[in-house]
């Protein structure tokens, strides 16, 4: 079993599901009281989030480089960086280490394509939603993607920030997330990926006429296939 390297703490809310889902699915994979060989560096988000809001990306990722140096001297063996927003800086971070990388966005997109969708929503942070990094990689694995009105995406954004990255879930964001998801299943999404790791913690399958793919539940599940070696399933890391 390899020994996975997590970024985390963006937001720590997102990364202790991380944490509870490579255990579980390691211990449905192995049984008995197997669990994850995994290290963590768990950043302060308040530090990160002030950059990107300033747009100082190469020092957030400077500071996540920095961290991925500490994981591989601590033998993380490959890395995921937990949160779909800062795969914005992967390439900055990757320089930094010789051990591989598995793409958030390639698990995704992995999934999607084995479930059959192509055309999807997209639900995430404005960075994720509107700046090329994320939408493109989702493009090279063969989708297509439609993200919300203008409207929809400064909701998505603000829940995100102010609500679930604080630990807060409210029914009426819920609700407002399934509305974001009614209209673009109207303009033609056959599935909608969420976005940004927290998002999972407010809305699922049941939330949604068409299928949901969550990302860290999918970037977890593929880390674990990579960690047990499965060449069945899971997108390659590099
Ligand atoms: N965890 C979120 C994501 O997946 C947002 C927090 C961040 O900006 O990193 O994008």
């Amino acid at each position: 079993m390899k020994t996975i390297g997590l970024l985390g703490g963006m937001s720590w809310e997102s990364t202790a599901e991380y944490y509870r889902l490579l255990n579980e699915r390691t211990r449905e994979r192995l049984g008995g009281l197997h669990s994850a060989k995994c290290v963590l560096y768990s950043v302060d988000f308040a530090e990160i989030e002030r950059l990107q809001e300033q747009g100082r990306w190469d020092e957030a990722g400077d500071i996540l480089a920095a961290a991925a140096k500490s994981l591989t001297a601590a033998g993380a063996e490959f890395l995921l960086i937990c949160t779909n927003t800062m795969h914005k800086v992967a390439d900055r971070i990757t320089a930094a280490t010789d051990v591989p990388l598995l793409h958030i966005a390639d698990a995704t997109a992995e999934a999607v394509r084995a479930a059959g969708a192509r055309r999807v929503g997209l639900l995430g942070t404005a960075f994720t939603m509107e700046q090329d990094f994320y939408r493109d990689r989702l493009a090279a694995g063969g989708l297509e993607v439609l993200v919300p009105d203008a409207d929809g995406r400064a909701t998505v954004h603000r829940v995100i920030y102010e609500e679930l990255c604080a630990g807060i879930v409210r029914e009426e964001s819920r609700e407002a997330y399934r509305a974001v998801i009614r209209d673009l299943v109207a303009r033609g999404a056959e599935g909608v990926i969420l976005g940004c790791t927290e998002i999972e913690i407010l809305v699922g399958a049941e939330d949604s006429a068409v299928p949901v793919f969550p990302t860290a539940r999918l970037h977890a599940e593929a880390a674990v296939a990579l960690a047990l070696a499965d060449p069945a399933s899971g997108p390659e890391a590099n």
